[in-house]
């Protein structure tokens, strides 16, 4: 028996036979459900059989027979209702479990997100991807066949959406653009750095995303839920279905703050805090601000994270206001890295040793932040060297910042689009999708081997502009992606190491030596992300412009 187990009340299984009875109710099952019609099969006991043996054994049984691929809407309630009625543990079956799993996703419709959903049955080895539209609308079949179409969508209007948009329209003023994002305002985050800083205001960070849609493309204010990539379709929470030629993914990444026990019921509260979020930078530097003595604990989560660097750029502006204040020596600050490196690219750590030194930081790798408890101002880290058992240390704190753990969106993670660890998975330098060639994917969220900054969206906007337009005029992709990215390490006030680099960690400098000398910490650089970074991206990039970001052609052998 093959059973696949949803949740504590319910598993399901393919066909079963009456000497499977007794080992079922051995492993504490209470009740059975037959989802499979008799006289399906040659070889298939008939539903009075099962029960039979199961009233032998004890197990009470329900028969909701479904004819294969004809789940409606009321055998779904009739499987809840049966689920509420029989005493659990209970297990369903038909031929395959198939039918048994529909039952129990379009049955769980409105108590459970899609993605939960589709993530318990996609564990148990089931696809759902049949019925993906009647889950969105809550179990049951949508009437509403009013899809809108368009020539080219884009999912999430950020940092990559906005750009390729932009990108695509400075090629092809007349292309047909939807960009689908149910945000009303759009942030530089790079900016989240310098507002925990005590460097920018936050309101330089955002934009109302209505005034950045570039001009001529539609924008749908509405979440996507669900991909139907076989059908050229996505699917809108409520369940409205747009339709495209071509498809660009972007919704960028998700953070997992409910990861971490205790952390959502403190943050922005107790000294607890986070760059990561546009309400709470400004609470980074209020709390740096006061701290005249005690600890302060910066975390890093496991890779992968959006702008790696930004974890101890925090630190590293907090420790410079201290050493400005003349507060320092009375502060114990701490980086706890669940990583066992400072900085993924060699060439750049040096630099950052000297900052590391010059503010007395302990540098503890390994350490995974796994709890906090605020009011207490405890928090406790598991801690797992190589070839050590993980052991979970406790430590106080007077203020900490956190970075969150980081995922892809679950509504990614469980799409057909996705590789196996979540991540749209796209071809590395050409960024179409694997599988799906009317596909493209930039940002944070696609598998890519790159550092997710938004310095490398705009390099890749252009890339994908380039591709998407030479797909439609029947040509192969001319642009490469050689995985540039960049993280400007502020490393004090007035200066930053300025971090350049591309898939398998070869430096990209943008600039001669002479100019910006990336592995060392310097004005120039720090000029560069205070008074040019922020116009380059909301003038140049977000608006078709390319500044720093002329796509590298591919080479022809
Ligand atoms: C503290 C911090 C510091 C950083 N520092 C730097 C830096 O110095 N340099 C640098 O280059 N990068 C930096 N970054 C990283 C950079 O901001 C991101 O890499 C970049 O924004 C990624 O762009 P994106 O388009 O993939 O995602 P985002 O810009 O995050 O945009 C995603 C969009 O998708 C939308 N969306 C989400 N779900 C859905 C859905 N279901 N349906 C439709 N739309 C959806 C969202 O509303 C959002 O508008 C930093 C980030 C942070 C948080």
């Amino acid at each position: 028996m093959d059973i696949k187990k949803l949740t504590t009340g319910l598993s399901v299984s393919p066909q079963i036979v009456a000497s499977d009875l007794q080992s079922l109710k051995d492993a504490g099952f209470r009740a059975i459900i037959c989802n499979r019609p008799d006289g399906e099969g040659a070889d298939q006991p008939t539903f009075d059989e099962i029960a039979a043996a199961a009233k032998k054994v004890g197990l009470e049984t329900t028969y909701i027979p479904i004819v294969a691929g004809k789940v409606t809407d009321e055998d779904a309630d009739a499987f809840n209702i049966a689920l509420t009625e029989l005493p659990g543990p209970v297990l369903a079956y038909c031929r395959t479990g198939t039918r048994s799993a529909t039952l129990w996703s379009l049955g769980q419709a409105g108590n459970r997100s899609l993605a939960d959903i589709l993530a318990v049955t996609k564990a148990a080895g089931y696809d759902m991807a049949g019925v993906v539209r009647r889950i969105v609308n809550g179990g049951k079949t949508p009437t509403d066949t009013g899809d809108a179409s368009y020539e080219v969508v884009i999912v999430g209007g950020g940092a990559g959406g906005i750009a390729a948009a932009a990108s695509l329209k400075s090629r092809m003023p007349d292309l047909e653009i939807a960009i689908l994002d149910p945000a009303d305002v759009h942030y530089y985050q790079p900016g989240w750095t310098m507002v925990g800083g005590g460097i920018f205001e936050p309101e330089q960070t955002s934009r109302t995303m209505g005034s950045l849609i570039p001009k001529g493309v539609h924008w749908i204010k509405s979440a996507v839920a669900a991909f139907e990539p076989a059908n050229n379709a996505v699917i809108l929470d409520g369940c409205r279905v747009v339709k495209y030629k071509r498809l660009i993914v972007c919704p960028g990444i998700k953070l997992d703050w409910n990861k971490i026990e205790g952390l959502v019921e403190t943050l922005g509260h107790n000294g607890v805090t986070s760059n990561y979020r546009y309400d709470l930078a400004p609470y980074t530097w209020e709390l740096v601000a006061g701290l005249k003595q005690g600890r302060a604990i910066f975390t890093q989560p496991p890779m992968p994270i959006k702008c790696a660097g930004a974890p101890q750029k925090a630190m590293y502006l907090s420790g410079d206001a201290w050493f400005r204040r003349g507060v320092l020596k009375d502060i114990d600050i701490q980086f706890n890295n669940a990583g066992g490196v400072l900085f993924g690219v060699k060439d750049y750590v040096p630099a950052l040793m000297d900052y590391v030194e010059k503010y007395d930081v302990s540098l503890n790798f390994f350490h995974k932040l796994v709890a906090v408890d605020g009011p207490a101002k405890k928090a406790w880290f598991d801690v797992a060297k190589p070839d050590m058992p993980v052991e979970c240390v406790e430590m106080e704190f007077d203020m900490m910042h956190v970075c969150p753990p980081q995922t892809a969106p679950d509504f990614i993670r469980v799409s057909p689009l996705a590789d196996a660890a979540g991540w749209i998975d796209v071809d590395q330098a050409t960024l179409r999708h694997k599988t799906y060639e009317n596909v493209w994917s930039l940002g944070d969220v696609m598998n890519a081997p790159n550092a997710k900054t938004a310095a490398a969206a705009r390099i890749q906007a252009p890339i994908v502009a380039e591709n998407m337009i030479a797909d439609m005029q029947g040509k192969s992709p001319v642009a490469q992606y050689n995985g540039y990215g960049s993280c400007p390490l502020t490393v004090e006030r007035g200066k930053i190491v300025l971090a350049e680099f591309g898939y398998g960690g070869t430096l990209l400098p943008s600039f001669p030596k002479a100019i910006i000398d990336g592995t060392k910490a310097t004005r120039a650089a720090w000029f560069l992300k205070e008074k040019i970074l922020p116009p380059i991206y909301w003038k140049g990039m977000l608006k078709g412009r390319e500044w720093m970001a002329k796509p590298e052609k591919v080479t022809v052998k």
